[in-house]
């Protein structure tokens, strides 16, 4: 998609304008049902689109990505752009710099579009969190995007972007891209830097693509990948050998514990199909054990919500976007927070502050942690005798908008087979393997930590056989 788009502008077949141009008349047409965007921003993109075009007519070489048009989701900073991360609480707040990942896409001349709709402050499987509205599913508009990078993926699904940016701390970029068939790619944690991104929960998250290739996918992690300053936890990847594998060399590990009762019997034979069909290519599967998967959702719900019950500290009231109609500094205080943020917020906030007061610390965040060395150290032990690693990326088609709000359980099952990624580090992609009535199916493959560009290479050849 972006190769050929990029040919076009260069072959002159189309100008960086009308590319432009058209993106927003599809959004026009599109989004009032959809919804994804909650900030468009078309002048400065025209602008930037017209100085590509001098470019281009004075004959000089264009980048890859140079005039391609992209969204980004809601908790990046983009500068001069309003930056709510779906809150009431930063609904005036306009960024005052880039975050390195818009600045690395700005640099090669990649467009921004506008700013997605996402879960409140990225807490949530659905949007329905976000505090302005719900972003439909492009596939059934009675449906959710999944969340929480919602906007994002339905932007992508419903070609309104060539790709999205979208942030991941326990599933956000997989699990809405499984839920509108797009690939969702959660990179190696640190391999892209953070900052300027809103945080949720800093020891899990990262930034990565969503986008209608693998190919895609590729392009756009090699230009945000890399070693920052403004993130001491980033690192090049670059020096890293990655191996290229072939398909027929190839050992996938099925954890068993994936496959289990509550997973939808439809996912569960479209990943079957899959791996019939990459078995035929010579693909060599084996049965794999990560024993304590149902501990992962658990240490999960425990170190997040501590992480962000400390990021979340700084949004007082007086901060970014002021809420200043109280009388008094006590109330200021006192009120814009619990005003400001809502109710998955504030359960989150109280939970963390529970985990880590100090008659609890050991029992559950001390305990969350020594969890996740314990996880982690499956994860090794499993990738010592395969590859990687397929699994679903979802139990579940997309719900029905309003089906879960009201129960968190549930909602928090959506990530069931998602967070032990992130909890680990390691990189993960969605890949969309087949349909059910109008529905789309997918998968997800996990990688050892660092191998990125191994896992895309290989799922690159996946996507393939399946195609
Ligand atoms: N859905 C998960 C949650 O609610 C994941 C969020 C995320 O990855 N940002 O926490």
């Amino acid at each position: 998609m972006i190769k050929e788009i990029h040919q076009k502008l260069v072959d002159r077949e189309i100008t960086a304008t009308k590319l432009i141009s058209s993106y927003f008349e599809v959004i026009k047409e599109k989004d009032s049902q959809i919804k994804a965007f909650l900030t468009l921003t078309k002048d400065q993109a025209l602008e930037q689109a017209e100085k590509i075009d001098e470019k281009i007519k004075k004959g000089k070489k264009i980048n890859i990505l140079e005039g391609i048009p992209y969204a980004v989701k809601d908790n990046m900073l983009v500068n001069g752009v309003k930056t709510t991360a779906g809150s009431k609480i930063l609904a005036n707040y306009t960024a005052s710099f880039d975050a390195t990942v818009i600045k690395k896409l700005k640099e090669q001349g990649a467009i921004v579009l506008g700013k997605t709709n996402m879960d409140e402050f990225a807490m949530g499987s659905s949007t329905e969190n976000s505090a302005f509205f719900t972003t439909k599913n492009p596939y059934d508009l009675e449906r959710v995007p999944g969340g929480s990078s919602g906007g994002s993926a339905a932007s992508v699904a419903s070609k309104m972007s060539v790709f999205a940016l979208g942030s991941d701390t326990g599933g956000s970029i997989r699990q809405p891209a499984s839920f509108c068939g797009v690939i969702g790619f959660k990179p190696s944690y640190g391999s892209v830097s953070r900052y300027g991104l809103i945080a949720l929960a800093s020891s899990l998250d990262i930034i990565g693509p969503l986008a209608q290739s693998v190919e895609d996918a590729e392009i756009i992690f090699k230009s945000i990948t890399g070693k920052d300053q403004m993130d001491s936890t980033s690192y090049n990847l670059e020096k890293i050998h990655n191996t290229p594998y072939r398909i027929q060399n190839t050992v996938f590990g099925l954890p068993k514990e994936y496959f289990q009762e509550r997973l939808d019997d439809k996912i569960k034979k479209a990943i079957e199909e899959v791996i019939k069909k990459i078995k035929s290519q010579g693909a060599t599967i084996k049965e794999v054990s990560l024993p304590s998967t149902s501990y992962a959702l658990p240490c999960y719900y425990i170190i997040m919500p501590a992480e962000a019950s400390s990021n979340l500290a700084r949004f007082d009231g007086i901060r970014y976007s002021p809420m200043n109609n109280y009388p008094n500094l006590h109330d200021l205080y006192f009120k814009t927070r619990g005003e400001g943020f809502g109710a998955e917020v504030r359960r989150r906030i109280v939970l963390g502050t529970y985990v880590l007061s100090s008659g609890y610390y050991d029992a559950y965040y001390k305990k969350a942690q020594q969890v996740r060395r314990l996880i982690a150290k499956e994860f090794d032990k499993v990738f010592q005798k395969v590859d990687f690693l397929i699994t679903p990326t979802s139990p579940t088609f997309p719900f029905k908008i309003g089906e879960k709000i009201d129960d968190p359980l549930s909602m928090y099952l959506s990530d069931i087979f998602t967070v032990g990624a992130n909890i680990v580090g390691v990189p993960a992609i969605n890949l969309p393997c087949g349909q059910a009535g109008n529905l789309p199916i997918n998968m997800q493959i996990i990688g050892p930590y660092l191998s990125d560009f191994s896992l895309l290479n290989i799922t690159k050849t996946i996507e393939d056989i399946i195609l």
